[in-house]
């Protein structure tokens, strides 16, 4: 028997030129977002103070297909088009007759896929004359995916950072104030929100949320300053599904089609970002994976969270998003994973979710972390903490097959590395780590200040 390919590499001239946008594909479209105040859906004039024209327009479009940008490919090409691996040593090492994959997106200059989308964004608002960014980061890969973007196109770049992985990942802050940004701890005394935090509570951990209010009103003030978001909003997705576009045609070189494919979640980014392509060529009976998300048993949002209008961030201040949700002013609890502690799913996967068209399981740290173990024993790479959900979710199925003796093939995305989280394996390895269960009354508590609308 010969060794599978285990690296499936795509040339640079194969790369994809468009974005898929797949609305255009579902059989309806997501509710839009309401204005707060009229409860009417927002309008461009409403988003023009956070958002350049050109991803307001994305943020609506119907069309298919999305050309990129040829300033957006050249960027792209630092690191583009990323490898799909085999997992061969993985599923020797578990005695599994499925054929693993893995898209690797840790080989971006942040480390992680967030650059796929801020790049572009990075781009439109160079291209509108926009002179600064403001933005929020949790773990602070989105951040420093925005200070690597703006520093490609000459701009100023301000960051709020949660505090607990502000204290917790000084090298991700480092690595932004490197790219030239400036980085707050969030909650911070920058803001009037911020103060106000700090003021009841000096240690405030903070939250995604809370740093989201606080970068969208240090954008408002300033004219010269727009506002970017890493994941979540239909923009976001649609610059992330180069990572499906191009594994699509590494699986075609090798002659596989998923059975299953599977991606963590926070925001959802990286998951519609592998899966959507995959989504169209299923919709179109060409292929039929059964398509799942993973996220933290600590911040459960499409399994335990309700689908219902809520705001983005805690303060209130942004459009109300039909979306699954634990509540706006649900602060998770601080799990290592810091990018999937977002209280909301991105109202696309919502929507595909509640189409039936995704399923979803929620899944402990600590079994993320011994999946995380095995993988970087076999496959050599560190997973970052996210990943480790996709990951401890593959070997899950992986396992189910070796059970039944179902060749199936399963395809994930290892969407970052984890060479700055080093210390949450430190935790693991000390047994220092825990689980954390989410009790009903809490989420009960946060679905209480939820807005019900008419
Ligand atoms: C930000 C991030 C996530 C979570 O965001 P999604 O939008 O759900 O992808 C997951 N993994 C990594 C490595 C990240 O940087």
């Amino acid at each position: 028997m010969s060794t599978p390919q285990h690296h499936i590499h795509l040339s640079e001239s194969e790369m994809p030129t468009t974005w898929y946008n797949v609305i255009a594909d579902l059989p309806a479209p997501p509710p839009p977002p309401l204005h707060p105040g009229t409860m009417e859906p927002v309008g461009p004039d409403d988003l023009a103070p956070l958002f350049p024209m050109a991803l307001i327009e994305q943020e609506v479009s119907t069309q298919r297909y999305i050309d990129i940008p040829g300033e957006v490919l050249d960027v792209y090409r630092l690191w583009r088009p990323s490898p799909l691996f085999r997992a061969t040593r993985l599923e020797q090492a578990l005695g599994t007759p499925a054929r693993i994959y893995y898209k690797y997106e840790g080989v971006s200059p942040a480390g992680s896929h967030k650059p796929n989308t801020s790049v572009p964004q990075a781009y439109y608002n160079h291209a509108e004359g926009v002179t600064r960014l403001t933005t929020e980061t949790g773990a602070g890969q989105w951040g420093s995916a925005l200070a690597f973007a703006t520093a490609q196109y000459g701009m100023e770049c301000e960051i709020w950072m949660v505090a607990a992985s502000y204290r917790q990942k000084p090298y991700r802050r480092t690595m932004m104030q490197v790219w030239g940004a400036t980085v707050h701890s969030s909650p911070s005394n920058a803001t009037e929100y911020g103060r106000a935090l700090l003021a009841d509570h000096v240690d405030h951990p903070g939250s995604l949320g809370i740093a989201i209010s606080e970068a969208v009103a240090a954008c408002v003030a300033d004219p010269n300053a727009r506002y970017a978001l890493g994941s979540v909003l239909n923009h976001v997705l649609l610059h992330q599904t180069i990572i499906g576009e191009e594994a699509l045609l590494q699986l075609a070189k090798v002659g596989d089609v998923p059975d299953v494919i599977v991606g963590c979640t926070g925001g959802g980014s990286n998951f519609g970002g592998l899966a959507f392509p995959f989504l169209r060529e299923k919709l179109a009976g060409k292929m039929n994976p059964t398509i799942r998300c993973v996220e933290p048993a600590a911040c459960p949002t499409l399994t335990k969270g309700e689908y219902r209008y809520d705001f983005g961030d805690t303060a209130g201040m942004t459009p109300l998003m039909k979306m699954h949700t634990l509540g706006h002013d649900f602060i998770p609890e601080p799990i290592h994973a810091g990018g999937l502690r977002y209280h909301g799913m991105s109202p696309l996967v919502s929507h595909i979710y509640e189409l039936g068209l995704a399923e979803a399981i929620a899944i402990p740290q600590r079994e993320c972390f011994a999946g995380a173990l095995t993988f970087a024993r076999t496959e050599g790479i560190v997973p970052a903490p996210e990943p480790t959900h996709a990951i401890a979710a593959t070997i899950r199925e992986a396992l189910a097959c070796k059970e039944t003796g179902e060749e199936k093939v399963i395809l994930t995305a290892l969407c970052g590395h984890g060479h700055l989280d080093l210390a949450s394996y430190e935790k693991y390895l000390a047994g220092d780590m825990v689980d954390y269960d989410l009790p009903d009354e809490v989420i009960a508590k946060a679905m209480a200040n939820v807005p019900v609308i008419a």
